[in-house]
């Protein structure tokens, strides 16, 4: 027998929605690309979402089709978000930070029609659109004031777009499983690999982190997104905070120390969202400048373990609760928040940061155990540790146009992260199982490094394996067996490197060894090389 309840839709406009009605006139505010502080409210970030779906379907576009973003987190980056998946088409937001190849893969991949891009970016783009059948119209992120030279076909800027059409207009009818949004997430090899949310899915994981104890929004909260649209829905803010009637503080590309703590102060933002380098970029700020956050309540850091020294100095010396946070694209992302419980609320001092160490504990929704090689499930026992696996209504069962399974016959999906969860639900990252460095937020594939590297004249056999960097949380270090006879050196080395992967990506270092360990089934064993080489560090460059 079914329930008698109301077949109401968990649809994203019904978010917007919500707050225009309920919130109407609390505000969105944006360092613009332009340059000044922009400020609107949510019934105009309303009105011009619907301008935006109805400018979208004179365009042809209806439901299923792909549009792609790419720019910074803006209000206008909002209104075009809301307005794609409001109409029933699928904002696909194209991290720019991704190298040129991957960039054309991806949009490609999404077979995109039409492409919204940020002034900044706007060079990104010019660079590869000859390589974009699919992309029909280019908009570009501005008025006609701020229109640059542009070599890009088809091109029009927003504003002139936007005011050709109007708010007449009735969100797109269709289920809440429909198709709301795309993420490409780079795998340990080979493309990268499109995560496709639902409307159902977004709704129910913003729901989630606007639990007490993952973010806590409330109406009253003014709410700095950092981390950026285009990674993994900023971590469900662009939902979550509508949701509650919060405001929304949209720092563009300012994303310097400076530029945060001006928002920071001018907007008196309770709580934020970033990874570790961000913070760390704000602390020096405020250290230089001996300044302090007397608004900001809260902050979530995630994406990559949260070095000890960010969460004594928050807390401590500024007096910020750190909220340790970890997920994944494949998550909606977010995964854990290591927000302290009934159990741990007591503890002081170093064992209150040890806990605030670990990643943190599941809210409602996300399931996740470890288990062996085997796989057997492993206690929680704070020691042991295996393969994270997780599962829940916002998380991924396959990628975009992939056959290959990703899921248990239980549904359970593995993170490539390896960990241990304690007795009280608290999980710790241990260790990775896929071949990645993460660095400032964004991979590096170690195994691309170690396949250019090999073509190198006298290398038998390369490893990256990722070391610890105060700024960047890792950057790779490059292991090379060299041939037999060879004298191969590590400026050899580079310079091989050097124009083949992307700048970025170049190792910090180079050591040769005697070995390189391997597993029965011929894979470098790099938890081996992870031990030898712990306790690296680079030289400084000459
Ligand atoms: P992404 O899909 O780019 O968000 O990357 C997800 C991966 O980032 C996870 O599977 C982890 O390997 C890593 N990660 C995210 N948050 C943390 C964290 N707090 N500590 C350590 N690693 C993290």
């Amino acid at each position: 027998m079914l329930g008698l309840m109301q077949d109401y839709q968990l649809t994203v406009q019904t978010i917007l929605d919500h707050a225009a009605l309920n919130h109407g006139e609390r505000e969105m505010v944006t360092r613009s690309i332009e340059g000044p502080i922009r400020r609107t409210t949510y019934q105009d970030i309303r009105e011009r979402a619907l301008c935006v779906a109805k400018a979208l379907q004179k365009e042809g576009i209806g439901i299923g089709d792909r549009i792609a973003t790419m720019a910074w987190n803006t209000d206008r980056h909002v209104e075009i978000w809301y307005g794609i998946m409001g109409l029933g088409a699928i904002c696909h937001t194209v991290n720019p930070r991704l190298f040129a190849e991957q960039l054309v893969y991806i949009v490609n991949h999404a077979e995109d029609k039409m492409l919204f891009v940020d002034l900044t970016f706007v060079p990104i783009v010019e660079a590869i659109a000859d390589k974009l059948p699919t992309i029909q119209k280019y908009i570009i992120m501005t008025d006609d004031a701020h229109m640059p030279e542009t070599s890009l076909p088809n091109v029009i800027t927003y504003e002139t777009w936007l005011a050709a059409s109007d708010a007449d207009f009735t969100w797109g009818v269709f289920d809440e499983n429909t198709a709301s949004s795309l993420c490409y997430t780079s795998g340990t090899t080979g493309n990268p690999k499109g995560v496709l949310y639902s409307h159902r899915s977004n709704v129910l994981h913003g729901l989630m982190c606007n639990q007490p104890d993952v973010l806590g929004i409330n109406s009253n909260d003014n709410i700095l997104p950092i981390v950026p649209m285009f990674h993994a829905n900023a971590w469900a803010i662009t939902y979550a905070v509508p949701a509650a009637g919060a405001s929304l503080i949209m720092p563009g590309a300012g994303m310097d120390g400076k530029s945060i703590y001006e928002l920071l102060d001018s907007e008196k933002v309770s709580a934020s969202a970033a990874v570790p380098t961000v913070w760390l970029g704000l602390l020096q700020y405020l250290e230089e400048n001996d300044l302090a956050l007397p608004y900001l309540d809260r902050v979530l850091i995630g994406g990559a373990a949260c070095p000890r020294m960010m969460i004594e100095t928050l807390e401590n010396k500024y007096d910020v609760e750190v909220i340790h946070g970890w997920g994944m694209t494949e998550m909606s992302p977010v995964g854990t928040t290591g927000k302290l419980k009934h159990a741990t609320e007591h503890l002081r001092g170093d064992e209150r940061v040890k806990l605030k160490l670990r990643q943190g504990r599941t809210p409602y929704m996300v399931e996740m155990k470890i288990i062996d090689d085997e796989g057997n499930d492993l206690p929680r026992d704070g020691a042991t540790s295996g393969h994270l696996l997780v599962r829940g209504p916002a998380i991924s069962k396959a990628y975009f146009k992939h056959d290959e399974e990703i899921l248990d016959q239980d549904d359970w999906f593995d993170t490539g992260d390896i960990a241990n969860i304690d007795e009280l639900g608290y999980m710790q990252i241990t260790d990775r199982d896929k071949d990645v460095i993460k660095s400032g937020g964004e991979w590096i594939s170690s195994i691309e490094i170690e396949n250019t590297a090999v073509g190198c004249e006298g290398v038998a056999e390369a490893a990256v394996i990722g070391i610890a960097h105060p700024k960047w949380t890792e950057r790779p270090l490059l292991i090379i067996l060299r041939k037999e006879d060879s004298e191969v050196s590590a400026a050899d080395v580079l310079a091989y490197l050097d124009g083949k992967i992307a700048t970025w990506w170049m190792p910090d270092g180079v050591e040769f060894v005697d070995e390189i360990p391997h597993t029965a089934t011929g894979k470098i064993q790099k938890m081996t090389l992870r031990e030898q080489f712990g306790g690296y560090a680079f030289k400084a460059p000459d």
